[in-house]
């Protein structure tokens, strides 16, 4: 048993997509353990993204996830992070397999490489332990 830490971006909320995210969530069994809406700031992205600061598109994925509140939560499920991963899709939409949130809801990239993919999920049982720790505080 695992739990993970998702997101619904930005985009998500804005298009009403919350509910579709939850449900695939929770018909797959898993358990809802933390969730909240709130607005992102560049101090908690960067060290969410710590990885990924150096990138030459580094602003664009925090001009991306400041554009309005997002939904932060985890939950707890058998072999949550890889299921969830696989459930989200590959990171460029255009790319995702049909029936991934990212290939059936998500946009872009477009012509300036902007791509809204829609949801974020933990890459590891520890990356989900730094994010959570990030996002909520505790371990
Ligand atoms: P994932 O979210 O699939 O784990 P990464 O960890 O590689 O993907 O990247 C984190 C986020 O940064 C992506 O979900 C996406 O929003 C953004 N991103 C990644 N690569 C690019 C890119 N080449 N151009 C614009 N945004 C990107
Ligand atoms: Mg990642």
């Amino acid at each position: 048993m695992q739990e993970t830490l998702f997101i619904i971006k930005p985009d998500g909320v804005r298009r009403g997509l919350v509910g579709e995210v939850l449900r695939r969530i929770e018909r797959r069994g898993f358990q809802l353990t933390r969730m909240e809406l709130r607005q992102a700031n560049k101090d908690i992205l960067a060290q969410h993204y710590a990885d990924l600061l150096e990138k030459p598109f580094y602003h664009q994925i925090e001009t991306y996830m400041l554009e309005g509140p997002i939904v932060v939560g985890t939950f707890y499920g058998s072999d949550a992070v890889k299921t969830w991963r696989k459930t989200m899709g590959v990171t460029n939409p255009a790319e995702a397999e049909l029936g991934t949130i990212r290939a059936d809801f998500a946009q872009g990239p477009d012509s300036n490489g902007d791509m809204r993919n829609m949801v974020h999920g933990s890459d590891s049982v520890e990356s989900a332990q730094r994010e959570i720790a990030i996002w909520f505080g505790e371990d």
